[in-house]
């Protein structure tokens, strides 16, 4: 794999970790730390706050990890259970297990232990590991809540915190939960935050938290999307799943995660493309945890071709070198539309993302290059494609719309506006619901594989409007990142 370094990049071994993490280190493969954890890591090292600009795919979580776990094997405490000593909190199950897994990864010769908590899984383990020893601990904000009321895990201990994704978390909703869990921190601790966005939420959390933090900041995501190759084709929503079928066959796809705008529009894709004997599994809110880890370790390991998935079940997916993405509906919101093609072309692999747009998407379209800066390449569809006889029906397939009348967005609140939007349909706080109740959401298939019918699949979206007609201009979110020069932020 081919990653992006700084010129003068030093060594891992020049980063001042201890031993046994290098060895770790170079049982992964890496020869050279990426540019966030050539900067982040002497950092958290010395000691102080730290705010990263970094989005996952610039190797951000090797950039907390291995200084944390330096930090945590050289000062020994006595264990004590449900105790932790760092808490590392992520908006999603998906991540929260990636970054467990990166932990002991990079762990493996300390004798330092982990756990991850997240909700839609049962408790009662979780109660059960925490009555051992836990160093690090990687939660939800929502599961980690359940247990702090019933006092199964006790956060006095915590030396060092970690927000990973923190616009994330608050797109989520998480701020509330995020406050409470720091209520019950003690105040001498270490903060480290890692957001890929910077907006005015962002950096009032990051003064109340930070105490003069030294700031890092790589390569934004609006610049990620050089190494991943783009096209479209103009395609009617309803000839898109035949399209689709056709582009995977012809094209040989072995592995292509497909975003949709709906739970619903997921379900009854995968359906089609099993349908055709196509292996797919669909992965959303409504899947439970389980449902959602087969489909991805399928998905992994090949035996699981396509994967269609909504936005938020998709946060956090690492997959090493997925070589396609495709956008089987743009979304209405362009800054999801990087974070999409960023499952594609991670850690300087190349990487392909094709969008399949509606004449109604057209405006998204003009939004998404207008925020890239650059032109998605339009394909013609082939020739030997032959549109079904039958369009689909549209009914949920619609393209999304964009927020109108009272719910449009008001200047600089483009992305939580959307966000709101994205709330009808059940998306964000999924996970959070999820974690309150155990359960991960009304509506579930036991089968990841084989997607039930519309029968038992959530509500169509809401109806848009007659008059939706035009893209109303929406305000971009903050998407410059803060100063890179410390203190300037006022701590
Ligand atoms: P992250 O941004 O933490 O999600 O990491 C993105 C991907 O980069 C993961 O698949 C890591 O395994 C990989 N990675 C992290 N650090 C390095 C490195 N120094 N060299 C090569 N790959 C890396």
């Amino acid at each position: 794999m081919t990653i992006e370094t700084t010129p003068a990049a030093p060594a891992f071994t020049e980063l001042g970790l201890a031993e046994p993490i290098l060895r770790a280190v170079a049982d992964t493969g890496y020869t050279t730390p990426t540019p966030i954890q050539a900067q982040a890591i002497p950092q958290v090292l010395a000691g102080g706050d730290l705010l990263a600009a970094a989005q996952t795919g610039t190797g951000k979580t090797a950039g907390f990890t291995l200084p944390i776990l330096h930090h945590l094997s050289t000062r020994a405490v006595p264990a004590k259970p449900g105790h932790p000593r760092c808490l590392i909190l992520v908006p999603t199950r998906e991540l929260a297990a990636q970054v467990e897994e990166s932990v002991k990864t990079y762990g493996k010769y300390l004798s330092l232990t982990s756990m991850v908590m997240f909700g839609g899984v049962n408790i009662n383990p979780q109660f059960k590991a925490l009555k051992s020893h836990v160093d690090i601990l990687v939660a939800t904000p929502g599961r980690l809540l359940d247990h702090l009321g019933q006092k199964t895990v006790d956060l006095s201990g915590v030396e060092i915190l970690v927000l990973d994704e923190a616009d994330r978390m608050l797109d989520m909703g998480f701020i509330r939960d995020i406050k409470k869990v720091l209520a019950v921190l003690p105040k001498q601790r270490q903060n480290l935050l890692f957001s890929a966005t910077f907006s005015d939420e962002i950096r009032t959390l990051a003064n109340g938290l930070l105490h003069n933090p030294k700031s890092v900041e790589v390569a934004r995501r609006n610049t990620t999307v050089e190494v991943v190759e783009q096209s479209m084709h103009r395609v009617p929503q309803g000839h898109k799943r035949d399209l689709l079928v056709h582009l995977v066959r012809k094209n040989d796809w072995q592995q292509v995660l497909v975003f949709t705008r709906t739970k619903h529009g997921a379900n009854r894709l995968a359906e089609k493309l099993v349908k055709e004997g196509i292996t797919a599994a669909a992965i959303h809110g409504n899947k439970s945890q389980s449902a959602r880890t087969k489909a991805l370790a399928n998905f992994k390991d090949g035996s699981v071709r396509v994967l269609v998935a909504t936005d938020i079940a998709a946060r956090g997916i690492d997959i090493d070198q997925l070589p396609q993405v495709v956008n089987f509906e743009l979304p209405n919101v362009p800054e999801d539309y990087v974070h999409r093609i960023g499952r594609t072309g991670r850690a300087g692999a190349t990487g392909s993302a094709l969008s399949l747009v509606d004449d109604e998407e057209m405006g998204y379209l003009r939004d998404i290059e207008k925020l890239i800066k650059r032109s998605v390449v339009r394909v013609e569809v082939d020739r030997d494609f032959v549109p079904p006889a039958r369009p689909e029906p549209t009914g949920d397939d619609r393209p999304p719309r964009p927020p109108q009348g009272r719910g449009a967005p008001r200047q600089g609140q483009g992305q939580r506006q959307g966000q709101t939007q994205r709330q009808g349909q059940g998306r964000p706080g999924e996970s959070r619901a999820a974690g309150r109740s155990g359960q991960p959401g009304g509506n579930r298939n036991a089968s990841a594989q084989t997607p039930a019918g519309r029968s038992v699949q959530g509500k169509p979206a809401p109806k848009p409007g007659p008059q939706a007609a035009a893209h109303p201009k929406k305000p971009r979110p903050q998407a410059a990142l803060f100063s890179s020069k410390p203190g300037s932020r006022g701590h």
